[in-house]
């Protein structure tokens, strides 16, 4: 009989992982320490704003198609928005990009010279090593920030090139922003739930799994909080799609990353959301990017300094506010109602040694495999990344024979 393989996580690379088996009649078993799926992309219901936010608004791109399969695959949506970025500098001024080899090439042939140096550049190279510093403000230094969650000095040179390559050379399509228009919980963890549901899965919230018991080689139960012990059978299979601290936590094989924050302000101002686009980058400022959804303007702060993160909530509001105000034309005074969201630990630190050492999906355990979006997809660290990790998961799973 096809052995149960027991889920450790409910983040995307978890229910992923556990979609793709259950819909290959496999029995799963997933374990969720928090009340609630989504891990590092949620959606609340905000009491001050009366608003449903997001954590922090997620972009996805045209070229993230593991993303947005799952989002067709269970119901949810995702929308594409116009294929350019338009861009407000803090002195007022605006210029759109339209991302792509052609557009960029038009625009200034200069700014994708680095691309190449990128692409070769060796294993310990960071972004910076490569790029001048007027490409590097003009076009680098966001793409760095948007795809890495990590300044270019630290961040990998050959992981944002392979990035970069995807998107700019696939054109409008590949670098088209796509957002979930209902939520991230909406659009990617609520109906992923149900139907792992209707799957017969068996599905537990608030089980934080504190340890694995191993007998030659293989993992023999889950210790759960409250001295709960979960054998698992000789033909039973344990994914681990876990954030990579908790999942070393487990298995210390897993290295120890370092993490990097992205802090968002959710202001509900009706007049500001009227006067904008749905996304706008900001140059110049301390916020990178504006999301509109409703009423609501977010701004987010990828790759957030100390400083920003110990800032107590209403000097961040205020700060992210007078970015907004200069980009929307909107009084920075009073500040409107607003919930600041800091995520400490986002992503991963995405520098040479994280991308030189990412683990794969298997382990010396023949029976337990890692998922996550730290894992060594190739990809950087995010929804898509993870989505992917899941499946690739669930397909060692499906071909280990017990
Ligand atoms: C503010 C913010 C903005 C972002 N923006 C973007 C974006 O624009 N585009 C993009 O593609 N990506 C973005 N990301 C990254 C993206 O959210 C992550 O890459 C992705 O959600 C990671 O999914 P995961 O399943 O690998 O991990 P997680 O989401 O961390 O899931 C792991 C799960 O494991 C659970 N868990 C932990 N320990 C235990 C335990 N011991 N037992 C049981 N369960 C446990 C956690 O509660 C969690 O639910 C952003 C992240 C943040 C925080």
């Amino acid at each position: 009989m096809t052995g149960r393989t027991h889920v450790v996580g409910a983040g995307l690379a978890g229910l992923a992982c556990a979609l793709a088996l259950a819909r290959a009649g496999r029995p799963v078993t997933l374990w969720e320490a928090a009340p609630r799926a989504g891990g590092r992309c949620r959606t609340f219901h905000d009491p001050v704003l009366d608003r449903v936010l997001d954590n922090g608004p997620h972009l996805v791109v045209g070229a993230n198609r593991a993303v947005r399969a799952h989002a067709r695959a269970i119901g949810g949506r995702l929308e594409p928005l116009d294929a350019a970025y338009p861009l407000r500098h803090a002195d007022g001024t605006t210029r759109t990009v339209r991302p792509g080899v052609r557009h960029l090439a038009a625009g200034g042939r200069r700014d994708l010279a680095p691309l190449w140096r990128l692409l070769r550049a060796p294993p310990g190279a960071v972004v910076a090593d490569c790029v001048g510093a007027a490409a590097l403000a003009r076009l680098w230094e966001p793409l760095c920030l948007a795809v890495l969650n990590t300044p270019p000095a630290a961040a990998s040179a050959r992981l944002l090139g392979r990035t970069a390559a995807v998107l700019l050379a696939g054109g409008g399509y590949a670098a088209r922003p796509w957002v979930a228009p209902d939520g991230l919980d909406a659009a990617l963890v609520a109906p992923a739930v149900t139907d792992l549901e209707r799957a017969g899965a068996h599905v537990h919230f608030g089980q934080r799994i504190t340890g694995l018991a191993t007998t030659d080689g293989r993992v023999t139960a889950l210790h759960a909080r409250n001295n709960t012990c979960v054998s698992v059978g000789r033909n039973e299979s344990v994914v681990l799609a876990l954030p990579a601290d908790a999942a070393r936590a487990l298995w210390p094989t897993v290295p120890a990353f370092h993490q990097r924050a992205i802090v968002a302000a959710h202001f509900r101002d009706a007049a500001g959301a009227a006067a904008m686009p749905p996304l706008l980058g900001l140059t110049g400022a301390t916020g990178q990017w504006l999301f509109r959804r409703g009423d609501v303007v977010s701004v987010v702060v990828s790759a957030a300094g100390a400083d920003l993160v110990a800032a107590p909530a209403a000097d961040v509001a205020a700060r992210l506010w007078t970015d907004a105000a200069n980009a929307l034309g909107r009084a920075a005074t009073p500040l409107p109602p607003c919930r600041v969201v800091k995520e400490r630990r986002a992503t991963p630190d995405q520098t040479p040694a994280f991308a030189t050492t990412r683990p794969g999906p298997r382990t010396t355990c023949a029976n337990l495999f890692l998922a996550g979006d730290w894992t060594a997809t190739g990809l950087p660290a995010t929804l898509d990344g993870a989505v992917r990790s899941g499946w690739h998961a669930a397909r060692l799973v499906r071909r280990n024979r017990p």
